[in-house]
């Protein structure tokens, strides 16, 4: 290249840098529709993945973003209300998709509101409610102010005699079939199946049912999804036109849980099943760690926030030094640990390969404090090896990907047409992940949440 023909280039290159530098150094046009409401100089992580932007603007008109980015190139709006959050930092409200609102309908209404004051905005009741608790759901499905946004599976299904007593238990497949309609009629978002042989051996639901039910749910615009402990069903369930399951194929309930397995990772085979046919699954860690978690960890319960949201029997059990001991020394206690080692390794392989990981707990069973646990399956995420980033992905917008209609949720991230679902924390999540507990105030479809008032007084 001639050396004239080179100085042209560098300065042309240095020209293009200095206009576009000039651009972004103008203040940008704000939005034309005035008014709204702008939050200010936090640290913005939108639940797409993309690199934190530390210095924002988040604008919100009614239920929805306008705009979010950085302060640079964000348009406030004349007469915005400002709300200034330098120092902290926003993160999309919470998505858990693994929940059971025991009790009656007012139980089921007090763990909702707990979660929404730990910032859980979006959850999914999965497999156990009544017609009374599915009304309810169905009601904070449409919008209440002191619930998350909720989908339900209504009543689930298993095989007769096995797990669990609750369900559904057809005994024919047109049976099957007519249960899933009437489901539908109720105007439930998912059908829910318990594959596992937790009852006793031999009374798991059979492939035939199986592919039935996530049929007739295809069919009738339910999205199936089904609790499986072995790849096997996996496997089928995904052939049948299942694409999101819950737990892992570690074996953790039923027959041989809890002690490790000899060949836990799932097969190269799986894996592509679930690449090919955009299989996510949300793992419920919560579910397994937290039987010894408080046992190891008596000092968590010195927080007041937790103490509320803690079943009250767990509570007791976990204030009493004695049963603590009898879980922590117990002769089997390293070997529940290696085995839910296997559980995080799962998740991890899993991830690695590129299969969607979304966020559920099991919150409602008797270990796993509602709202509180869906902030510790994020640390459970971290220890098992994703990143800070990874996990919050997998607590926002992929969990929200998973509700119908799947794959356009409207809340999930924080980006512009999105609903503002977000939390604001007053410590950085990407420092310490634990940090998503330093709740400063939460969001819900454009609305500060009143959250005094929301946790249950004991
Ligand atoms: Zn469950």
């Amino acid at each position: 290249m001639p050396g004239s023909m080179a100085a042209f280039l560098v300065r042309l290159a240095v020209f293009v840098a200095v206009a576009a530098l000039a651009a972004c150094a103008g203040s940008p046009a704000p939005p034309a529709e005035p008014g709204g409401l702008a939050i200010v100089g936090a640290q913005l992580i939108d639940g797409t993945g993309g690199d934190p932007i530390p210095d924002s603007v988040i604008v919100i008109r009614d239920d929805r973003i306008v705009a979010a980015g950085p302060r640079e190139t964000t348009g406030i709006p004349a007469g915005a209300e400002i709300v200034d959050a330098a120092g902290q930092t926003v993160i999309p409200g919470l998505v858990d998709m693994h929940n059971h609102y025991g009790g009656d309908a007012d139980a089921a209404l007090q763990m909702l509101r707990t979660q929404l004051y730990f910032g859980v905005t979006t959850a999914r009741s999965i497999g156990t409610d009544n017609p009374e608790q599915t009304a309810l759901m169905l009601e904070a499905h449409a919008g209440r102010p002191d619930t998350p946004r909720m989908f339900t599976a209504g009543r689930g299904f298993s095989h007769p005699g096995g797990f669990n007593a609750g369900a559904r238990q057809p005994t024919s497949t047109d049976e099957a079939r007519e249960m899933v309609r009437a489901l539908a009629g109720q105007g439930v978002h998912f059908v829910k199946m318990w594959v596992n042989e937790m009852a006793e051996p031999g009374l798991k639901i059979t492939p035939e049912m199986r592919t039935a039910i996530v049929e007739e749910a295809i069919t009738n615009g339910l999205v199936p999804v089904a609790h499986i402990d072995e790849e096997a069903d996996g496997r089928q369930l995904v052939e049948a036109g299942l694409s999101d399951f819950l737990h892992t194929t570690v074996r953790t309930f039923g027959p041989g849980g809890g002690t490790p397995m000899d060949d836990p990772a799932p097969s190269a085979e799986f894996i592509r099943m679930c690449l090919d046919n955009n299989v996510s699954f949300t793992p419920t860690l919560s579910i397994v760690q937290n039987n010894w978690h408080f046992a190891e960890h008596p000092e968590l319960l010195d927080d007041s926030d937790l103490r509320a949201a803690m079943n009250p029997q767990a509570l007791a059990r976990w204030s009493d030094p004695e049963a603590r001991a009898e879980v922590v020394d117990a002769d089997d206690f390293e070997t529940r640990k290696a085995a839910f080692r296997q559980l995080q390794d799962f998740v991890k392989t899993m991830h690695d390969a590129g299969v969607r990981v979304a966020l559920g707990t099991d919150s409602g069973t008797a270990n796993v404090p509602m709202g509180w646990g869906t902030h510790h399956e994020l640390e459970l995420y971290v220890e098992a090896g994703l990143t800070p980033m990874d996990a919050i992905v997998a607590a926002t917008a992929t969990s929200a990907s998973v509700t119908p209609p799947v794959g356009e949720a409207e809340f999930g991230t924080l980006e512009a047409g999105k609903i503002a679902d977000l939390v604001v924390l007053d410590a950085d999540p990407l420092e310490d992940i634990r940090n998503t507990l330093a709740i400063g105030r939460v969001m819900k479809g454009g609305a500060w949440v009143e959250r005094e008032g929301l946790l249950p007084v004991r």
